[in-house]
């Protein structure tokens, strides 16, 4: 691809911090790790946090600390990746999706009280491509029903809501750092919380359930979901940059917009007041009187010119292997379907630049004028 979908921004220091702790031999459990997760729970406002080997094994953990188990329900939104409905279904509970609003592409606050039942344990929503969810209005609808919620800010990492960042809202958030992520670790995750019984529950059974009794000691069914040392002090190295790459995005993020304004056929994400958007994806799609195949062969000239560009999200209701488990159908979620048969996710990294942002829109301006 002449121009990627996505790109990590890996600094010389990057490099060097890796290389220390290979040199160091001592690669596993050790001070990076616990280095990463203090400047993490800090940068997020959040007492505690549990660095794992994925955002998906953080999103398990955290089911499981939260007890929740076959046929408890969790509310949860069909617009993600779908690692934050196979985390409930890990623990054989039950996803139960709940549409979205078509401007955050957010779990729709408003429908979520027609989906309670007497089984229904939790809210699971995500800060889809960066948004944040209305998380006020989510946790106020738990409160009123007992819920615990859970925020998957795997997208998110930076953005925040009425000065609040996103992983803090909820019982507990998660992040990845896959390096299409603001900020990564190769492979890797994090538990947030300011729940000390939660975090020490997930680091207990990121380590094979270990109690404080030794090495030999298991008090609980666990999992090796730790983080190396190598991905910490990425992690570290990456995170104290993470505010002038999210400034880059936000660069980015605006170049696509001025140069798209006046696209008729488009629609460009949009921010609201108070809302600080830490960009993980850039997103735009086709308006109503477009469909899927249209979005499809814009994607492919677009490939064709080496333009990367992805169909992000597919819903999950619709994945086949959900369809057989859950019984879901097309149909169900109309404004997840209308919005996935139409999105375009464009290149978007921080080192790309205004050149390459303004061939990436004529490309997109060409391909939509010749619908
Ligand atoms: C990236 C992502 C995750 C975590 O993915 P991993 O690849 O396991 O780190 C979880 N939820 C969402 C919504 C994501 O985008």
């Amino acid at each position: 691809m002449k121009i990627p979908l996505a790109q990590p921004d890996i600094c010389d220091e990057d490099v060097e911090v890796v290389a220390d702790v290979v040199r160091s031999g001592q690669l596993a459990l050790g001070p990076k790790a616990e280095a990463f997760e203090t400047a993490l729970a800090e940068y997020v406002g959040v007492t505690h946090a549990v660095a794992v080997n994925s955002g998906t094994s953080a999103l398990h953990l955290l089911v499981r600390a939260l007890g929740i188990g076959p046929g408890d329900e969790v509310i949860t939104t069909p617009f993600s990746f779908i690692a934050s409905t196979n985390c409930i279904l890990f623990e054989r509970a039950v996803p139960v999706f709940v549409d979205i609003e078509p401007t955050t592409l957010c779990i729709d606050p408003e429908r979520i009280g027609a989906a309670v039942t007497s089984r229904t344990r939790a809210i699971l929503g995500v800060d889809a491509f960066g948004y944040p969810a209305d998380w006020p209005e989510i946790e106020r609808i738990a409160d009123r029903h007992g819920l615990a919620v859970i925020e998957d800010s795997a997208e998110a990492l930076g953005s925040a809501r009425g000065g609040r960042r996103c992983g803090s809202f909820g019982v507990a958030g998660v992040f990845g750092f896959y390096p299409n992520k603001q900020i990564t670790t190769g492979e890797g995750g994090a538990v947030v919380t300011d729940d000390g019984r939660v975090a020490s529950l997930c680091r207990s059974m990121a380590d094979q359930g270990r109690g404080d009794g030794g090495w030999l000691n298991h008090v609980q069914l666990g999992y090796n979901y730790r983080l190396d040392e190598m991905s910490a002090a990425l992690g570290v190295s990456q995170l104290r940059r993470a505010e002038e790459m999210i400034e880059r995005r936000v660069r980015v993020a605006g170049w696509y917009i001025d140069a798209l304004a006046d696209v008729e056929e488009i629609v460009l994400p949009s921010v609201e007041e108070g809302v600080r958007m830490s960009w993980f994806v850039f997103v735009v799609r086709l308006t109503e009187g477009f469909g899927r195949s249209d979005r499809d062969r814009i994607l492919a000239g677009l490939r064709a010119e080496g333009i990367g560009c992805r169909d992000y999200f597919q819903p999950i209701h619709l994945q086949s292997f959900i369809r057989e488990t859950l019984g879901t159908a097309p149909g169900e979620f109309p404004v997840t379907e209308m919005v996935a048969e139409r999105t375009i996710a464009l290149p978007f990294f921080p080192a790309m630049t205004r050149t390459q942002v303004e061939t990436v829109a004529a490309a997109l301006r060409r391909r939509v004028s010749a619908l």
